[in-house]
């Protein structure tokens, strides 16, 4: 009989589709992806996951463990079922995973993309070896997932830990959720943007306009982050005060569950020294002093491959 130590890792986003096939270490073996709108409907969209998961392991199907796939929105992981998707239409109510099990004939786990992400840092990345975690991805908005004893917290509606939506401003914009202020509004890619822009027009001095060839609408993370780097103290104050959102956000969290490793991801995790400076201090000196004593704040291990290794990591969960 041969050894199941082969696992897919779905990542599905509202953009693209990604495949990752990983050993039961968490190496990525092999990659692919296609684009979600390359299928018309949900059907043949079902069926195109099918098919380029059969590809993944072609000559390989016995040592299929299992596949795991995430989402960006509501599931009921015990069920399998999706609820409600972020910026994808028309998936309320779908038994994905009994669909794809009945096709592939191996055990199959869905969970929302965050908790995923989650999964797959404690289980190899910077949560490994931890059992109280707090993970954020920090992208166009503010991912988020809590681990308590070893366990992804899941909420009654399985929706919990929507950390991105707790109120940092009382009176502050007014958020897609439906609430006022809360710390999305104040952190991620396009509050960065909108931050150096709104500064930029007010008349602050920067060399970023210069970089950005006098233009606020080429005006990105990456050209933030660069400028930052080169010792623009504009760009380097954005990020800063990010890292100050981030951190009075991650200050209450840090006094709710008292954890062992906060674990930051996303895009701008990739660099970001400065944000990373700038939430330690901030939470240091906000959060309760005992609480922080043996806080680690850790950079996510996985950036692009999060969604398909924390996939996969739901497989071993
Ligand atoms: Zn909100």
């Amino acid at each position: 009989m041969e050894i199941k130590n082969r696992i897919i890792g779905i990542d599905f986003g509202a953009t693209f589709i990604k495949f990752g096939l990983l050993n039961l270490k968490g190496e990525i073996l092999k990659k692919s992806s296609f684009p979600t709108k390359a299928y018309i409907s949900r059907k043949s969209l079902i069926s195109g996951i099918i098919a380029e998961s059969e590809s993944m392991v072609a000559g390989l199907r016995k040592r299929l463990l299992g596949v795991g796939i995430g989402v960006p929105g509501q599931v009921d992981y015990n069920k399998g079922v999706i609820y409600n998707l972020t910026n994808v239409k028309g998936w309320r109510g779908v038994h994905l995973r009994d669909i794809i099990k009945s096709r592939l004939k191996v055990p199959v786990f869905i969970d929302n993309d965050a908790n995923a992400a989650c999964i797959g840092e404690a289980k190899w990345g910077a949560g490994k070896g931890f059992n109280d975690i707090i993970c954020i991805t920090l992208g166009s908005g503010l991912g988020s997932a809590v681990m308590i004893e070893g366990r992804i917290f899941r909420g009654r509606g399985y929706s919990a830990a929507e950390m991105g939506h707790i109120c940092i401003e009382r009176y502050g914009l007014k958020c897609n959720c439906g609430g006022r202020g809360c710390l999305e509004t104040f952190a991620g890619n396009s509050y960065i943007v909108k931050e150096a822009v709104k500064r930029l027009k007010k008349g602050e001095k920067s060399q970023l306009l210069k970089l950005a060839n006098g233009k606020f609408s080429e005006i990105t993370p990456k050209l933030i982050d660069e400028a930052s780097k080169e010792g623009d103290r504009f760009s380097i104050n954005v990020w800063k005060r990010m890292g100050e959102n981030v951190g009075i956000g991650l200050s209450s969290i840090v006094n709710t569950f008292n954890p062992e490793v906060i674990v930051i991801g996303g895009g701008v995790a990739k660099s970001g020294k400065i944000l990373f400076g700038s939430i330690r201090t901030t939470i240091k000196n906000r959060a309760i002093p005992v609480f922080t004593r043996d806080l680690k704040i850790r950079r996510a291990r996985f950036i692009e491959d999060a969604g398909t290794v924390g996939a996969a990591a739901l497989v071993l969960e």
